[in-house]
């Protein structure tokens, strides 16, 4: 099929917006590797990590699921 030239690899990731092949669902959210790893390594003291959980916010999961994984 011609139509198959434009089909977008991948997924929009929730947090960098960019359409990534490798990643995690979360509810009906997709997450890239690449920001999985960020948010892991990131410290809870760190302001990025505030930012990585006004994104993870979005998602409509139980938060002690979201916890359960960080
Ligand atoms: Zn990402």
């Amino acid at each position: 099929m011609e139509t198959a030239a434009i089909h977008k690899i991948g997924e929009k990731c929730l947090v960098c917006e960019m359409n990534k092949e490798n990643g995690i669902h979360l509810w009906n959210q997709f997450l890239c590797t690449e920001c999985e790893r960020e948010i892991i390594n990131t410290d809870p003291e760190d302001e990025q990590y505030q930012y990585y959980l006004e994104k993870l916010k979005s998602i409509s999961l139980p938060t002690k699921n979201v916890k359960a994984k960080m």
